[in-house]
């Protein structure tokens, strides 16, 4: 057995014309699932969706239209935020099924201070390395700078409104030693502990990226100490994209068939 730890399994990006596959999949090897959905998908692929809920799946906003915070404001992201939540109130009434928390995961975990995720500099040593890993080579971060004062006060603003809004993590006894620490335990969006980095093998990411093939994206969860290791609980980041799903399965499927446990969401 490799992997002796339990993980929340997070799906980004759905609905994809491929969802069905996906949820065929998971729902088969009885694997729980967050689902974070763009309203735009979700306008596409609406069948899909309520399928999705209906076996059982959890579905969480991701905004509408997939754009960086960092690069719009306040007021245009709250909407989309709200256009999103407003669909899915929508599909678990068409489903039948009583919603559960409000969950919501920032695009491209551009959290409104662009590749500057958490504010790395309130971490330091070990801990401040792991998060650098986890969020900057996890994520494509198109830059490392330090984000303005402006930068931080609409990041600010966003959480704030998150909190009045009611959104919430459904993600219990993560143990990477930075999800105790600072702002991380009072953010109302969700984060990931590790992502398995499926994204780097697309058609227009292949090549440019530390991982270039399947194998490597299984070696890199094999070699994770936290995923291997014994008691860890970890939240994994995987993707719902047409051009991946057969990846993503097989990702999926390495993790299971080496011991990982899932853990059913809130
Ligand atoms: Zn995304």
């Amino acid at each position: 057995m490799i992997f002796k730890s339990k993980s929340y399994l997070t799906i980004d990006d759905s609905a994809s014309e491929r969802m069905d596959d996906l949820v065929d999949y998971l729902y088969s090897k009885n694997i729980p699932a967050i689902f974070f959905c763009r309203g735009d998908m979700l306008d596409k692929n609406t069948s899909s969706a309520i399928r999705a809920v209906q076996k059982g799946f959890v579905l969480a906003n991701h905004a509408y239209s997939h754009q960086r915070a960092s690069q719009q404001i306040y007021d245009w992201i709250v909407a989309e935020i709200e256009r999103t939540e407003n669909i899915l109130e929508n599909i678990y009434a068409l489903a039948k099924v009583k919603k559960s928390g409000k969950y919501f995961r920032f695009p491209q975990l551009d959290r409104g201070t662009a590749g500057w995720i958490v504010d790395y500099d309130v971490y330091d040593g070990d801990v401040r390395d792991d998060l650098l890993k986890t969020f900057a080579q996890g994520l494509n971060v198109q830059s490392m700078d330090r984000p303005s004062l402006d930068a931080f006060a609409k990041k600010e603003a966003l959480q704030n409104y998150l909190k009045q809004a009611g959104y919430v993590q459904p993600f219990l006894d993560i143990t990477k030693p930075w999800y105790q620490l600072g702002e991380v335990t009072t953010a109302c969006d969700c984060l990931y502990t590790f992502s398995n980095c499926d994204w780097m093998i697309t058609e227009r990411h292949i090549g440019k990226w530390p991982y270039k093939t399947l194998q490597d994206l299984k070696d890199k969860a094999r070699s994770d100490v936290s995923l291997t290791g014994a008691g860890n609980v970890n939240v994994i980041l995987a993707h719902d994209q047409d051009e991946i799903i057969d990846v993503t399965i097989d990702l999926i499927e390495d993790l299971v068939e080496n011991g990982m446990e899932f853990l059913p969401i809130l």
